[in-house]
C-alpha cells in the first residue's frame, strides 16, 4: 500500500505523522525547562545544506548541556530522509532537527529522564521575498542584551530561546524585521535569529565569537564565499557607532542567506539601497550553495 504523503510531516522518536497531530509528551524536558538542542536546515535541489556542518553543531550544542545524542550521524540523516519522504512537498524544504533530554520527573536531575526525545519537523522552504531583496529590510537595535556567556552560552543553539523570542517582538511590535542585539559590554552580537555584517570600504566585519553569538553555518560560509571575491571578511569588535558608519549591512541565516539591512532604528544605511559589496556576496553564496547542492551553475 502506498505511504500518505504529507504536507509537513514531524517525526517523534521514530513515529512520523502530520505536523497538525505530532506531540511529545508535556513531561519533557524540553518543555518542562526548554532543556534541548536544535538545528534548522533548508534543501537546495531537495537535499540538507552543509548538513554535516548542522550535526556537528548539534552535538557540539548538546555536549555544552551535558546531553549524550544517541543517534549517529547516518541514523540522524536517515530519519531527516524518512521524514523529508512523507512530506508531500514540492520546491524546497525547511528540516528543524530537536534533541530535548527527554521524559522524566519535574526534577532538574536529568537522571531521571530515560531517553533523549528527537524531534524532525519537515515543511515547505518560505524563499526570501524578492522585494526585502531588492530594499533591503529594517531592523530596529533591541533593548534586551544577548545573553551574558557564563549565564547560557549564546554558541549553544538551544530550544530556550526567551532572549531571542523577547527581542523579537519588540522587532515585531516596531514592524522590523529583525532584532539587533548587543551583548553586556555594549559590543554588537548578533540579531534574535541571524548573524550581522557591517561593510566598510569595501571590507567585510562581523563580531568575533568572544562576543557571544551562535556560530552561524551561513556566517562561517561567508568567510569562504568572500574568498571567491576580492572583498576581505574579517572578525572584528564592532559597536553600535559602527553601524551607522557603515557603507552596507547585512544579516545571514539558513533561511535568510544574505540578506541586505538598509535602515536601523529608523536611520537608513549608506545610501539606504542594498550595497554592491552585499549584492556580490548574497549572489555569489547562492551560485556556491547551489554548485555544492549539486545543481546547475545559474
Ligand atoms: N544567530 C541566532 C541567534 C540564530 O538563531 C541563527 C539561526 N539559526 C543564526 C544566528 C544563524 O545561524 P545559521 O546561519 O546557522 O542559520
Amino acid at each position: 500500500m502506498e505511504e500518505a504523503q504529507l504536507s509537513s510531516a514531524v517525526y517523534v522518536n521514530g513515529a512520523i505523522s502530520d505536523g497538525s497531530v505530532a506531540v511529545v509528551p508535556v513531561f519533557d524536558h524540553g518543555f518542562l525547562y526548554g532543556e534541548g538542542v536544535y538545528e534548522t536546515l533548508r534543501t537546495y535541489h531537495g537535499s540538507p545544506f552543509l548538513l554535516d556542518r548542522h550535526l556537528a553543531r548539534l552535538r557540539n550544542s548538546a555536549s555544552l548541556i551535558h546531553l549524550t545524542i544517541p543517534q549517529s550521524d547516518s541514523e540522524l540523516t536517515a530519519a531527516i530522509a524518512e521524514t523529508m519522504g512523507h512530506a508531500a512537498l514540492e520546491g524546497e524544504q525547511y528540516v528543524r532537527l530537536l534533541v530535548t533530554r527527554g521524559v522524566g520527573d519535574i526534577s532538574y536531575d536529568p537522571a531521571g529522564c530515560s531517553a533523549p526525545t528527537v524531534v524532525i519537523i519537515v515543511k515547505a522552504h518560505r524563499e526570501i521575498s524578492s522585494k526585502d531583496m531588492e530594499d533591503g529590510i529594517r531592523i530596529i537595535t533591541s533593548s534586551f542584551v544577548r545573553n551574558h556567556p557564563e549565564a547560557i552560552n549564546p554558541r549553544i543553539k538551544s530550544n530556550n530561546l526567551l532572549n531571542n523570542a523577547l527581542a523579537m517582538q519588540e522587532a515585531i511590535q516596531a514592524g522590523a524585521q529583525e532584532a539587533l542585539m548587543l551583548n553586556y559590554r555594549g559590543e554588537l552580537s548578533e540579531c534574535s535569529q541571524s548573524n550581522v555584517f557591517l561593510v566598510r570600504q569595501n571590507e567585510v566585519l562581523t563580531p568575533p565569537l568572544e562576543s557571544g553569538l551562535l556560530e552561524g553555518i551561513t556566517r562561517n560560509f561567508v568567510f569562504e564565499v568572500g574568498a571567491h571575491t576580492d572583498f576581505t571578511v574579517r572578525e572584528t569588535v564592532l559597536r553600535d557607532s559602527h553601524v551607522h558608519e557603515a557603507d552596507e549591512m547585512f544579516i545571514t541565516s539558513t533561511t535568510r542567506e544574505i540578506l541586505p539591512v538598509t535602515r536601523v532604528d529608523d536611520r537608513p544605511i549608506g545610501t539606504g539601497v542594498p550595497g554592491p559589496v552585499t549584492l556580490t556576496l548574497a549572489t555569489t553564496f547562492r551560485h556556491q550553495a547551489e554548485l555544492l547542492s549539486g545543481g546547475s551553475d545559474r
